[in-house]
């Protein structure tokens, strides 16, 4: 193996969803639900496959998706794009993701992302031989806002790229508006590409809404969104995802796309489109329930003992099991299946910096009711 992949050769997800496994666990580490999305899209993939849509679609995706994802951006964000150079269908968002670092990362050079970050994001940039430059979220009350200083500091000459996710994996912050202009502020500054990972983008709580930073003045010309079908219409394993922005910036991702995976897989293409066009309002009511399972799966981790950070969208809540005596996340999520039958992941596999983040647990909630309210219920014995 490549020293580069060395720190990468299993994914916290796997582990401690066979961990999970072996001990009979609920399974509230990795993040997907336990339940299907709207069941026209899933008549529509199997529509597709019995209609013998099975051979290679084409690389950039299907004309009736991208045009899709077009006409949604439009509606949601007011972004105009044409679907056949601006719209680039790939195999979930993380090759989304892959693809955008890998055509736009030369070696050596640095992005600079929010730490926690999602795994992949580490992976990827040493996939690219490029250096990652984190910028720490900071206690906010019992939310997170970006470090300003360090979000400043971070950017220089050799700056490629800046990562961001909103909402955030793994701990639930929507970024304001006012650290998105920064960023913007200082892409715009240092002549950067912005990736926008936003997966989570319909799965806002309390009312809040999704702002884009591609909607920013100047910003449409140097950001790349990403989003995915899977969060969107609770189907993970479909691996349905896109990468939209300027012409040059999606034909980058494109370029390394079509050596990753050559073409995404056909029938949930079709599928996914037919989604994004009618199926908005099982996306509204969806949301509107993970909002509740968050204030109960919430509510459950505080009466058990727990620190509690706000969640405030997505799937995931991150709790500090200090308070019950365990001062290090990983341990802790390393015994708790066996111990109590629940399965979490800690934050530390989310960063560089475990002084700060190690003690965190991120508990995952887009489980059904009864599911939620069992694992409550185990999680009380640890008190
Ligand atoms: N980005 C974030 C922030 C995620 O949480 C995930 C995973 N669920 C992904 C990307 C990957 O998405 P996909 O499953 O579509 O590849
Ligand atoms: N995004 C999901 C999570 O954070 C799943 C990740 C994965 O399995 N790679 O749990």
């Amino acid at each position: 193996l490549v020293d580069r992949m060395r720190p990468f050769t299993s994914t916290i997800f796997a582990e401690m969803s066979a961990l999970a496994v072996k001990h009979d666990a609920i399974n509230l580490g990795q993040g997907f639900p336990d339940t299907d999305g709207p069941a026209s899209m899933l008549a529509a993939a199997v529509d597709a496959i019995n209609s013998g849509d099975n051979q290679y679609p084409p690389g950039i995706g299907i004309p009736e998706l991208r045009h899709a994802v077009a006409e949604h951006e439009r509606e949601q964000y007011g972004i105009d794009l044409d679907p056949d150079t601006q719209v680039l269908v790939t195999v979930g968002a993380t090759e989304a993701i892959s693809g955008a670092l890998l055509g736009l990362v030369e070696p050596g050079r640095e992005v600079v992302m929010i730490e926690p970050y999602y795994d992949a994001y580490a992976a990827c940039i040493a996939l690219a031989g490029g250096v990652r430059k984190t910028v720490p979220l900071v206690p906010d009350g019992d939310g997170f806002v970006l470090d300003r200083d360090a979000l400043a500091a971070a950017f220089g000459p050799n700056t490629a790229a800046v990562l961001i996710n909103s909402p955030h994996n793994p701990t639930g912050t929507v970024l304001g508006d006012d650290d998105l202009a920064e960023v913007a502020r200082l892409a715009a500054e240092h002549d950067v590409v912005v990736i926008t990972d936003e997966v989570y983008e319909h799965l806002l709580f309390d009312g809040r809404t999704q702002h884009s930073i591609a909607t920013l003045p100047g910003m449409a010309e140097r950001t790349l969104r990403i989003s995915s079908a899977a969060k969107t219409f609770s189907c993970t394993g479909w691996k349905v995802g896109w990468v939209t922005g300027p012409a040059e910036l999606v034909a980058a991702a494109r370029a390394a796309k079509q050596f990753l995976s050559y073409v995404g897989s056909g029938p949930f293409q079709p599928a996914v489109a037919h989604a994004l066009r009618n199926e908005m309002e099982w996306v509204r009511g969806n949301a509107q329930q993970l909002e509740r399972k968050r204030t109960v799966l919430s509510d459950a981790l505080r009466s058990a003992g727990f620190g509690v950070h706000r969640s405030e969208a997505g799937y995931f809540v991150c709790a500090d099991p200090r308070p019950l005596g365990y001062i290090d996340g990983a341990a802790f999520c390393r015994e708790l299946p066996e111990k109590v039958g629940v399965a979490a992941v800690p934050v530390r596999a989310f960063v560089d910096d475990t002084a700060t983040w190690g003690h965190l647990v991120r508990f995952a909630f887009c489980k059904r009711d009864e599911v939620i309210a069992e694992a409550a219920e185990r999680l009380r014995r640890l008190g």
